[in-house]
């Protein structure tokens, strides 16, 4: 919903406009766009994007490297006009804004905490120019905070959430509005640089423009959706979409995703997925400490290894670098760390080995995919990760603990995804790929090869059940 701000009357003479872009960079169905265009009433408007130097600085370099060509692309579309600067953009936005004499800036809204206080801030700076700053839309198909439970409590579980989405409906994507605008004025040195600087690697498998996002979409759904179901639990296949590097920066937005599922045979589960991330936004906005800590917090009491005593880290090692002994979950670790994706189940499978094959707590495995996914979102991330923990609101019970080589040899039979990662496996035949172990008494796994599992999975369940029971013990409410 936008502000009830003045749209232009006739003859009305109205001062420039500015069009902050952040994680919506694209033309098509970009309501915030379309209210610049309406409020500026013909006359150009000033579009710009500021980079975050401490998230330059700190952020993922995979990440990173996506936004540059996401920002490369949409500059092109506005025909090289977007300004940009670099630094802290709520300061330079009401900078600019300022030295361009605008009336009002115009940006979706963004749910993050770190966006709420940049958008804060970014307010308060404009509104001491007298600028008004006009927040609306959001990067959901339901913005978080809509929909609440009869009781007006929020939602804690994804299906009734998802039943609420269906019924609250969610609005058709709009086109391109017709564009005037006005020609750069800023691009900061460093700014400048960012931009020029090559991918650091291929993002030939993730459309890093509007375009090439909406070319994938309409590919998926005619030739992915309808085997969607089955196949999207095979790692090897090209079996998803894809898309979520596209949808993490709005390249494209999941109002135009779902459109195009309605009527495609096995659109529905597509949109169910789409769901999942609203959802997951929508706890993380009512509870925002629930991105960072457990959710439920008996978990608190949880006995995790500790990373600083040095056969733990060893072990933490070795999970990182896909080097476990357990082929399908170090196949998915390379996978992040080689592509900058990983493919959903695998994300489960190596969660889960994390956390309790090798007891390591949640938030060290959640920030190291943070630290590789192109498409790293906290909300999507950490509330996956605690979903996985048992520690989240809507989560698979603890005891369901992933089994990595039941689950390699039922997503993966032919173990086409592991060979893929893993040639050092690519060899041997598909009865022992799943647990390279069993080849070795067979004399067909060369020693200096695969490395051996450095924890036995059967021994590690069993331990992480006990210390399961140990916390459920010690946060039950002592008996009178
Ligand atoms: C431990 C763990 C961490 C994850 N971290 C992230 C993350 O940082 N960012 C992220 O976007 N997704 C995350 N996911 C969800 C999911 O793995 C990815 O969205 C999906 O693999 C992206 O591939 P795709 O675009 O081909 O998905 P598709 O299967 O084609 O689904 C379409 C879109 O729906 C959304 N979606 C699909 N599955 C999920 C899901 N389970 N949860 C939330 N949204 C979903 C995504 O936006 C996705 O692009 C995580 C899952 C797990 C188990």
């Amino acid at each position: 919903m936008w502000p009830k701000g003045r749209i232009g009357l006739p003859g009305d003479a109205l001062a420039p406009v500015v069009m902050w872009f952040r994680r919506d960079l694209r033309l098509g169905d970009n309501r915030a766009l379309q209210r610049a265009v309406a409020l500026a009433d013909g006359d150009a408007v000033h579009a710009f994007f500021g980079f975050s130097a401490p998230l330059m600085a700190k952020g993922s370099p995979k990440r990173i490297s996506y936004m540059v060509q996401a920002l490369i692309s949409l500059d092109r579309s506005l025909g090289n006009s977007l300004n940009f600067s670099y630094g802290d953009p709520a300061e330079d936005v009401a900078r600019f804004a300022g030295s361009v004499g605008a009336t009002t800036v115009v940006a979706t809204r963004d749910f993050s905490s770190l966006g709420c206080e940049r958008d804060r801030r970014a307010g308060a700076l404009l509104a001491s120019q007298g600028i008004d700053f006009q927040l609306g839309d959001s990067p959901y198909l339901v913005a978080p905070g809509k929909i609440a439970r009869e009781t007006g409590q929020w939602y804690r579980v994804f299906t009734p959430y998802y039943n609420g989405v269906l019924s609250h409906g969610f609005q058709a994507p709009l086109g391109v509005p017709l564009l005037a605008l006005a020609p750069r004025r800023l691009m900061d040195a460093k700014a400048q640089r960012a931009l020029d600087v090559p991918p650091q690697f291929d993002l030939g498998a993730f459309p890093a423009s509007e375009e090439a996002a909406l070319r994938r979409l309409g590919e998926f759904l005619d030739h992915g959706a309808a085997s969607y179901k089955l196949d999207r639990n095979d790692p090897f296949l090209d079996g998803t979409s894809r898309l979520s590097p596209a949808i993490r920066f709005g390249v494209i937005h999941p109002r135009q995703i779902a459109q195009a599922a309605i009527g495609v045979p096995g659109g529905e589960e597509v949109l169910r997925q789409v769901i999942w991330r609203d959802f997951f936004a929508q706890v993380g906005y009512s509870s925002p400490l629930s991105t960072w800590d457990n959710f439920d917090r008996r978990y608190d009491l949880m006995a995790w290894d500790d990373p600083s005593v040095a056969a733990v880290a060893q072990r933490l090692q070795a999970w990182k670098s896909g080097t476990t002994g357990y082929p399908i979950v170090d196949a998915g670790m390379r996978q992040l760390v080689q592509t900058g994706w990983m493919h959903n189940r695998v994300r489960m499978i190596a969660a889960s080995f994390l956390i309790k094959d090798l007891h390591v707590d949640w938030k060290i495995g959640a920030r190291f995919y943070l630290e590789h996914l192109i498409d790293g979102d906290i909300a999507s991330n950490n509330l996956s990760w605690q979903w996985v923990a048992g520690s989240g609101t809507d989560s698979a019970p603890y005891f369901r603990v992933f089994n990595p080589v039941l689950q390699s040899k039922k997503f993966d039979p032919s173990g086409r995804y592991i060979a893929k990662y893993l040639p050092e496996l690519s060899k041997l035949p598909a009865r022992f790929i799943h647990e390279p172990w069993a080849a070795r008494a067979h004399g067909l796994l060369g020693a200096g090869g695969y490395p051996e599992p450095i924890v036995t999975h059967e021994i590690e369940r069993a331990e992480a059940l006990r210390r399961y029971a140990q916390m459920i013990q010690a946060s039950a409410p002592a008996e009178l």
